[in-house]
């Protein structure tokens, strides 16, 4: 399979019968696949989607799949996953804001749409495992916390007498 950077379909041969589909499978190489230290491993994403024409306009359905890293929460180590994402969105003539995405010239360009998607599915604080216990606590000299416990003072003393008289 290619690699690709943009996936465009040209869907006029779709539209001319509502139902029919065609299968695009490509792998995407994008650019700017990170947010601040998360990122798609080499912004490589696998593809396999089937594209459909429908009344409201054109339907792209399947699976997204790459490798996410992102840092440990306890000890900030990369951690790789695998991602695997159920794709599908409609595209219209005249798109909904935030809902739909555009059919422009008989065509769709599911870039955009692939990458947003998959930017949202970046994790937000994985482990590297259940049992990353983070990075080597700072020890505390031996003795520090006695140390800077106050001394007790001799005046308190006579007053925790009285509350015992009583
Ligand atoms: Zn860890």
């Amino acid at each position: 399979m290619t690699r690709t950077d943009t996936l465009i379909v040209d869907i006029v041969e779709l539209r001319r019968h509502t139902g029919t589909r065609r299968d695009v499978e490509a792998s995407l190489a994008l650019d700017d696949m990170a947010v601040a230290d998360r990122s798609i491993v080499d912004g490589r994403l696998d593809v396999a989607l089937t594209v459909e024409a429908i009344t409201e306009g054109i339907v792209a359905y399947g699976a997204v799949s790459g490798t996410t890293r992102a840092p440990c929460r306890r000890c900030l180590d990369d951690v790789d996953t695998p991602l695997r994402l159920d794709f599908h969105e409609i595209f219209e003539n005249d798109p909904t804001d935030g809902e739909t995405w555009p059919i422009n010239d008989e065509r769709i360009d599911l870039t955009p749409v692939i990458r947003e998607v998959a930017l949202l599915a970046l994790p937000l604080a994985p482990l590297c495992g259940d049992d990353c216990v983070g990075p080597e606590p700072e020890r505390f000299p031996t003795g520090a916390f006695e140390e800077s416990e106050p001394a007790k003072d001799d005046r308190w003393a006579a007053l925790d007498e009285l509350r015992f008289d009583e």
